[in-house]
């Protein structure tokens, strides 16, 4: 089995809640490598892009709302893992999609609620294949922002003023 990635992210109920420091710690028992890590303020283009497989639910405008912290904390925490098997490993410690019907001891069984408006907020996202891994961490985070380039990249010279320390 070849080295996988996946993208995970611990969502606005997981950072209100202080679930950072539980997660990570039952994410190491996967003994995947965390390869890159931040925290983000989600924007609705980055929110709309990262679940535009779903745009046409009918949770998708509350879904939007909920990643973008609009009900908890204008705050995700983004996370690239590694190793063998990575997408499986993280998918079974994350739980089933729907808290209700997680196993109770994973991360959405123990954490995760649905919402009154029935969104599934279930602390947790994971990438479900390769491809979406790839897709999810190109928009997730810059070459540089990850310990080894994982995919080609390229040289490019590009002009744009960037906040500095002053
Ligand atoms: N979701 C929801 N209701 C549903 C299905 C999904 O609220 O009936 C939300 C939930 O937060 C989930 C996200 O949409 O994590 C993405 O759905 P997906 O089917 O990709 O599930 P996942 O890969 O996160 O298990
Ligand atoms: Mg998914």
């Amino acid at each position: 089995m070849a080295k996988e990635q996946c993208l995970v992210l611990i969502k606005p109920d997981g950072l209100v809640k202080s679930l950072t420091g539980d997660i990570i710690s039952k994410l190491s028992e996967t003994e995947l490598k965390i390869m890159g890590a931040k925290i983000v303020q989600v924007t609705k283009e980055l929110a709309e892009e990262h679940y535009q497989q779903l745009k046409n639910e009918k949770f998708f405008d509350e879904l939007i709302r909920y990643i973008m912290g609009e009900y908890h904390t204008k705050r995700v925490m983004a996370l690239v893992y590694e190793g063998e098997n990575a997408i499986e490993k993280v998918r079974r410690i994350a739980g089933a999609t729907n808290p209700e019907q997680a196993d109770p001891i994973s991360i959405r069984g123990k954490y995760g609620r649905i919402t009154t408006s029935g969104v599934f907020e279930n602390v947790v996202h994971a990438s479900d294949s390769p491809a979406s891994a790839e897709r999810e961490i190109k928009l997730w985070f810059r070459p540089d922002e990850i310990v080894h380039t994982i995919y080609p990249t390229e040289e490019k010279e590009i002009k744009t003023p960037k906040l500095i320390w002053k």
